[in-house]
């Protein structure tokens, strides 16, 4: 097995090459020359994305008894982040090269000189990363809102309406996935940083002498989803105790999981405990009390957050394989686009492609499933591996006869007959 490490702009060139030519992530508004650092889900893409997405929501919502969802508006009333502290603290150093004018993120050179020109830079300034824009026919301060950049704070601000509705009891949780916005210096990297990014975020709320405990346990969640959810190996992924000084405004503790992507170390996820900060910001009056001794408090938070494109990035890199003759994305059954891809072996045989299209009907009812009947059999095989299509199902003239199907499996690439009668539970098996 030939797999190109860590490290490689090889490696990321091939990774990218592929997304584009198989449609799993084109470059934003490609006819009009694009978008700096924009990038569209393609059909296989959004597949991918919404099975890790599907997967998580189930793994922490529905399965468990102490949380609930939301899906908040992308745009938050402005005082929401006066009071966040977004807007006065939401920023990163800005510094401009006095001679080709380029900007840079100070904190991000080695150097203080230019990276392009190597020409001397301006002063740093605080520049603000949310993303701004009007409410309304007129472009006036008064209608300026912004973007959201994290989707935490919605769940602060529906805290009291979630607790009057759900009669959650502390310890409990506020799930949400959805879209955010930075209006980032340097994006970069494919979709590692973009200005436009979507996350997984839990608001755990809890009593403060539980925090340590309670970051204990989400670490371990943390780790459990990185490894038995996206089947990312332990090797490639680090814990940065994040030091004073470098956390976020409202943070008094940060792990930062970074993961090894082809192109350095960098940030997967986050793990804040983020005290009593927001609830304090947007509560003046304490917001829950307590069922045992009808006190009033602010209860404490415990947040981790997912990065959506960074979790696919991270699968891509995870699985792509090189094996002699064929590339193979190596991703868990379960997160794959297609299930299952379905094949008669001859085009021009029509009892056989009838047989092979009754048996895509039939699946498709339970698998997102692909079929395809161009050209051989091994190249229908490697088309599939190179979008990691864990399974094929071929359909031959024994078929016809004894009811069974060829079952080709990716990783093994060994086949077996599986009548077609357990074709489904067969499949659910593996799959799950
Ligand atoms: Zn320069």
């Amino acid at each position: 097995m030939a797999k190109i490490k860590e490290n490689s702009p090889e490696l990321m060139e091939k990774i990218v090459s592929l997304c584009k030519r198989r449609g799993f992530i084109f470059p934003g508004s490609e006819i009009y020359g694009g978008l700096a650092n924009s990038f569209d889900y393609g059909p296989l893409g959004v597949e991918l994305k919404n099975n890790i997405k599907n997967i998580w929501w189930k793994r922490f919502v529905h399965q468990r008894d102490d949380m609930v969802g939301i899906d908040a508006a992308l745009i938050m009333n402005p005082k929401v982040w006066q009071a966040s502290g977004h807007l006065e603290n939401f920023s990163d150093p800005l510094v401009e090269c006095k001679k080709c004018h380029h900007r840079f993120r100070k904190d991000l050179l080695e150097k203080n000189k230019c990276p392009d020109c190597n020409g001397e830079l301006t002063e740093a300034k605080q520049f603000n990363l949310m993303l701004k824009t009007f409410l309304g026919p007129a472009e006036e301060e008064a209608n300026k809102v912004y973007f959201r950049p994290e989707t935490a704070q919605a769940m602060f601000v529906d805290f009291k309406n979630v607790l009057d509705t759900t009669r959650k009891k502390v310890p409990f949780g506020i799930a949400q996935i959805g879209k955010a916005f930075r209006n980032e210096i340097t994006p970069g990297n494919f979709i590692f940083r973009t200005r436009e990014f979507e996350q997984m975020e839990i608001e755990y709320f809890i009593k403060e002498e539980d925090w340590k405990e309670t970051f204990e346990i989400w670490r371990k969640e943390m780790w459990s989803w990185m490894t038995d959810e996206l089947g990312l190996d332990k090797k490639n992924i680090h814990e940065l105790d994040v030091p004073d000084g470098e956390r976020a405004h409202y943070s008094k503790k940060t792990i930062d999981f970074e993961y090894d992507y082809p192109f350095g170390k960098k940030e997967l996820y986050g793990l804040a405990y983020r005290t009593d900060f927001d609830l304090k910001n947007h509560y003046k009056e304490p917001p829950y009390e307590d069922i045992e001794n009808g006190e009033k408090l602010y209860p404490h938070v415990i947040e981790p957050t997912w990065g959506v494109d960074r979790s696919v990035l991270a699968v891509l890199c995870e699985s792509y394989i090189e094996e002699q003759e064929r590339v193979v994305l190596k991703l868990k059954p379960s997160l794959a686009p297609y299930k299952v891809a379905v094949f008669p072996l001859l085009k021009n045989k029509p009892e056989l492609v009838e047989k092979a299209t009754e048996v895509y009907h039939q699946l498709k009812k339970n698998f997102n499933i692909a079929f395809d009947d161009r050209g051989n059999i091994g190249k229908r095989y490697y088309s599939q591996d190179e979008i990691g299509t864990p399974f094929c199902i071929t359909i031959d003239f024994e078929t016809l006869e004894n009811n069974d199907v060829t079952v080709r499996d990716r990783d093994t690439m060994k086949q077996e007959r599986i009548k077609i009668k357990d074709l489904q539970s067969y499949l659910i098996n593996k799959i799950n």
